[in-house]
């Protein structure tokens, strides 16, 4: 480039020049190094140098003198070679410590720094508070890196505002009632830059609307650096640090170490903050898990009085059937009745017609009372088949509780279904007959609800091992394995929404269960169902309560 152009020589030169200053320049703005620290190191390496450097040429010339004293040959390359090498190697030493010494005392600071950091990630891990973690975090910047002070703002993420959470060292009042709201540019700068940020990190911004905003921070906490706590994606807080005691900027050095120490921070503070959540929720747990409890207990029992509703509907709805009829012709047989007393009172009756009215009232009244006589029977069956006023064990044939029952699904059974009763010689129960009514009254509406109004369903009673066995069955659909697994757990049903609660049968097992007996189902697709029960002679008083 040079040779062969009229350009003049020193120019280039110039050029020469101009690139290791614009390479100091640029170590110097962007800090690529620490000026302050190799101007000093290099200066101290300099000084120990021209000390050693002085030594050994003292020695040497010392040496000389001595050589020339005792008449050596000392102009014999070899001789000197060999002294020059053995003198290295006897500084060699001195250098090397020297080198440590000089770097020891410059690097000081980041041998502490270091300590520092292993110090802070040493007792994090056991920290479990977040005021813990914060103040050991403002000890450590404070006194590692003698500043003026520090103070940590966190994010409350329930009102969306950074504040002070704690400091040390000098704030004035302003600063330490300082708030920012999470949307704040300098939030959001020191989100997006993820990096710690002093003023002078805004001189280039653009927006004089941010740069303004984000240096108004600095003004009124007075801080020198503000270092953001991030974890992941989110800003957890920000370590605003004063200026150094010395007056020395922070260097490349602190900064790191702030950088070190906030994510050490963050991860603490994260941890801290679940843990204090799990000791709330732990707090509130047994109260929750009791209150659930309580509910649970609360629909179990709705549930319970709901299936009760629903078998008392179906025992309604037979008893006023079964009621209907002789009401039906008592109240026909009154208004006869009416007619023939007015017939009987009118004036002319002749004496045949009055005896024949006689004859006939008589009549009427004897039907009437066969009708009121089995309106009695109907409802003395009712009280003895519910035995709500009867808590106490009684003596009862299993057969005849069997049948009061079947009377009151008579309207289920309708033309379609035939109930074939085969009963054995059976030996009295003694049990709660009431409970055992309500269990042959679900069979037998699980067997109707099964038939769909058509088929058969046969009762059978036998006696067993000094009890009696009672057997439901019917020739419907049958059910499949998967399904008979399931039928005696408590909700479980198959029946549409409003049709079935699912507790009938688990109920129906308790009761026998509760009796001393066991209840057990026969079935297979297409084979129909057939319902077993076997009680003993007596069920134990207290268990039946
Ligand atoms: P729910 O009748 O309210 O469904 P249950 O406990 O009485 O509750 O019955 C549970 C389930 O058992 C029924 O949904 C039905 O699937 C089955 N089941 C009971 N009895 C019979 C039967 N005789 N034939 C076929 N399936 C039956």
């Amino acid at each position: 480039y040079v040779f062969g152009t009229p350009f003049p020589w020193h120019v280039a030169l110039l050029g020469f020049f101009m690139f290791p200053a614009a390479v100091g320049y640029g170590i110097l703005r962007q800090e690529l190094f620490e000026i302050r620290m190799v101007a000093k190191s290099s200066a101290a390496y300099g000084a120990a140098t021209l000390a050693i450097t002085g030594l050994f040429a003292f020695l040497i010339t010392f040496a000389d003198a001595l050589v020339g004293r005792f008449d050596v040959d000392a102009r014999s390359p070899a001789i000197s070679v060999a002294f020059l090498f053995f003198a290295i190697l006897l500084f060699n030493p001195l250098r090397v410590r020297m080198q440590r010494l000089v770097d020891g005392f410059f690097d000081r600071d980041r041998v502490a720094y270091r300590v520092a950091v292993r110090e802070i990630s040493e007792a994090m891990v056991s920290m479990l508070s977040v005021k813990e973690i914060v103040d050991r975090i403002l000890v450590a910047v404070t006194d590692t890196m003698g500043v003026e002070g520090a103070m940590v703002l966190l994010l409350d993420d329930k009102d969306e505002v950074l504040r002070p959470e704690a400091s040390r060292g000098g704030w004035d009042e302003e600063a330490a009632g300082a708030t920012f709201r999470s949307d704040h540019p300098l939030c959001r700068q020191l989100w997006m830059r993820r990096t710690s940020l002093s003023r002078g990190d805004f001189d280039e911004e653009g927006d004089p609307e941010i740069r303004e905003a984000c240096r108004d921070v600095f003004d009124t906490l007075d801080a020198e650096l503000l270092v953001p706590i991030l974890f992941g994606v989110d800003l957890l807080g920000v370590i605003a640090v004063g200026r150094k005691l010395s007056g020395e900027r922070l260097g490349v050095d602190e900064r790191q170490l702030l950088r070190t120490l906030a994510n050490q921070s963050s991860i603490a503070i994260e941890n801290a903050r679940a843990f204090d959540e799990i000791a709330k929720l732990n707090e509130t747990l047994e109260g929750r898990v009791e209150g659930r409890t309580r509910e649970l207990r609360d629909t179990q029992a709705q549930l319970v009085q709901s299936e009760k509703m629903r078998s008392l509907g179906q025992l309604v709805a037979g008893v006023a059937h079964e009621l209907n009829n002789p009401i039906g012709f008592v109240h026909a047989n009154l208004q006869l009745l009416d007619e023939y007393v007015e017939k009987l009172m009118r004036p002319g009756t002749d004496a045949e017609s009055r005896e024949r009215i006689r004859e006939a009232i008589a009549k009427l009244l004897t039907r009437s009372r066969e009708g009121t006589e089995r309106v009695k029977q109907i409802v003395e069956d009712l009280r003895t088949f519910s035995r709500t006023d009867q808590a106490e064990l009684q003596e009862v044939c299993i057969s005849d509780e069997l049948d009061r029952t079947l009377v009151l699904i008579e309207p289920r059974l309708k033309d379609g279904i035939e109930v074939v009763r085969d009963y054995g010689q059976v030996p009295p129960v003694r049990c709660f007959a009431g409970q055992l009514n309500q269990v042959f009254m679900n069979l037998l509406m699980n067997a109707c609800d099964a038939l769909e109004g058509r088929g058969e369903i046969a009762v059978r009673t036998r006696p067993a091992d000094g009890g009696v066995r009672v057997e439901i069955e019917d020739d419907g659909p049958g059910m499949s394995a998967e399904v008979k697994t399931r039928i005696f757990d408590p909700f479980f049903t198959t029946k549409d929404v409003g049709k079935g609660t699912g507790l009938g049968l688990s109920i129906s097992h308790g009761i026998v269960e509760r009796h001393g007996g066991r209840m057990w189902v026969e079935s297979e697709p297409n084979r129909g169902t057939t319902f077993m029960i076997e009680l003993p002679p007596e069920a134990p008083v207290e268990e039946a309560q």
